[in-house]
């Protein structure tokens, strides 16, 4: 296939970024990304592939096709696997563009994303959460003995950050974890109900204004706690908070040390025996010691 590429353009086109317009130009439609893409494994539509995403972005710039709320959707599904960016034979930066899309799409040109992204920005807006549940209740799996040595009333420089989905859904993985650091003899405190979603739905569903607010809302917690190092066990809590917070706008203040909870564990007193156990009455550490080096 041959592609007139061109100069690199230096405007939008149609209002397509410059650089992604680059980019759909500079896909040589190999069909790499094809076969590792989530969306088109769960649809098997060649527009839900990156390549096939490419195509569509050209025609709309040629005036050949016009955004409806299906190609917003399929720019919005891309479950940012990012898979594509590693199987491109052309080494491509694609999930970033879609990213870069979204926040056209949605954020400054406020098209609509699709229901499950609205409820969710709605409940967060109530509540704090995406699963609609009340923010009274966010605390409810946390162990009430632990609250002495690690409940919000208690200061230390670590915090648990549980997130949404351990707090409202899979409140096994919280109290798993938060045993497992008190186990560890881990000094840390707990946000209760002052703790928010991380954002990420927000921040891929394009509605940046709305993940601003939350993050400003997570940070400004972290440092009234006086903490500054955050344990998540969600790995899309720990991206925010290790990866795109220190990124935004708010610069030095966004950036906290960030350890997963196997990190942690690794690094407190908790470790595997010979039969690969973790004994659960570790000697605790005073909460200097506590606090990870
Ligand atoms: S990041 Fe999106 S476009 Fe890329 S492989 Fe994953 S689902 Fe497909
Ligand atoms: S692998 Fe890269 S160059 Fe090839 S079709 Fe996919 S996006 Fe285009």
């Amino acid at each position: 296939m041959i592609t007139h590429l061109e100069e690199r353009p230096s405007q939008p086109v149609r209002g397509i970024p410059a650089d992604v317009a680059w980019y759909a130009y500079s896909c040589s439609q190999c069909g790499y990304c094809i076969d590792e893409c989530d969306q088109f494994y769960g649809r098997g539509w060649e527009s839900q592939s990156p390549r096939g995403r490419w195509y569509w972005l050209r025609r709309y710039m040629e005036g050949r096709e016009e955004w409806d709320q299906f190609m917003v959707d399929t720019f919005l599904v891309c479950t940012t696997c990012e898979m594509c960016n590693l199987r491109c034979s052309a080494a491509l930066p694609i999930e970033p563009s879609w990213m870069k899309l979204r926040g056209q799409l949605i954020n400054e040109e406020k098209k609509m994303t699709f229901p499950p992204f609205e409820m969710m920005a709605a409940a967060l807006q109530a509540q704090g959460d995406i699963w609609a549940g009340y923010r009274k209740d966010r605390a409810a799996w946390f162990p009430q003995d632990f609250l002495p040595r690690h409940g919000p009333e208690h200061k230390a420089r670590n915090i648990y950050f549980a997130g949404c989905t351990a707090s409202y859904v899979e409140k096994d993985i919280a109290m798993a974890s938060a045993c497992l650091l008190d186990a560890a003899g881990v000094d840390f405190t707990y946000l209760g109900t002052k703790e928010n979603c991380c954002g990420t739905p927000m921040l891929v569903a394009g509605k940046w204004d709305l993940f601003t607010e939350i993050m400003k809302r997570n940070i400004q917690a972290v440092k009234e706690a006086g903490a500054d190092t955050v344990i998540s066990s969600c790995p899309a809590c720990d991206m925010m908070w290790r990866q795109v917070y220190p990124t935004s706008h708010l610069g030095p203040e966004a950036r906290h040390r960030v350890w997963d909870h196997r990190q942690t564990l690794y690094r407190g007193r908790l470790r595997e025996d010979s039969r690969g156990r973790f004994p659960i009455s570790g000697q605790r550490q005073s909460p200097h010691e506590g606090h990870l080096a």
